[in-house]
């Protein structure tokens, strides 16, 4: 047994592809930084979300100015929801998304590579185990 406090600790995180990843064919691209990088797929479904859906995974965003067109946004057309595992992934994953404004985006980053729109960023990220947590009783029941 490893007693290195920096040796790797698997974590799960729920990462969906939004429907313009899906409309724009950039699903496999997007899957395949993930998998590039070394990060695992446990489980993987293309899901039509519709509004109840939308507004749980979105709870904290629900009384926001942003959420109504969000939330016409993510019901535009189907989605894939990606559960994905790997060493601090919640914090690689949105290392590699980028910022949420993907007009502030770096380069190289998910959004900064292929995006330029506040609100249509192509991924999600859960932002801490918390959420991560939350997302994937959500998401992945089979898996919480
Ligand atoms: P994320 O965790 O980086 O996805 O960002 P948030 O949790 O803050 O927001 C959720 C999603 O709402 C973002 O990914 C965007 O699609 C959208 N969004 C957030 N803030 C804004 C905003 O100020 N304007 C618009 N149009 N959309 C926003
Ligand atoms: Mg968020």
């Amino acid at each position: 047994m490893s007693s290195d406090p920096v040796a790797a600790a698997p974590q799960r995180s729920f990462v969906l592809l939004k429907p313009d990843a899906v409309r724009r064919g950039l699903v496999g691209a997007i899957l395949s930084r993930f998998e590039s990088r070394g990060l695992k797929i446990v489980a993987m479904d293309l899901r039509y979300v519709d509004g109840d859906l939308a507004d749980q995974h979105y709870a904290e965003h629900v009384e926001r100015d942003f959420y109504p067109p969000l939330r016409t946004f993510v019901t535009s057309g189907p989605s894939v929801a990606v559960l994905l595992e790997g060493d601090q992934v919640i914090e690689v994953v949105r290392t590699m998304n980028g910022a949420t404004d993907a007009r502030k985006a770096a380069p190289g980053t998910i959004r900064g590579d292929w995006a330029l729109s506040n609100r249509e960023n192509l991924v999600h990220g859960s932002d801490s185990a918390e959420s991560a947590a939350r997302e994937i009783a959500l998401w992945f029941p089979d898996f919480a």
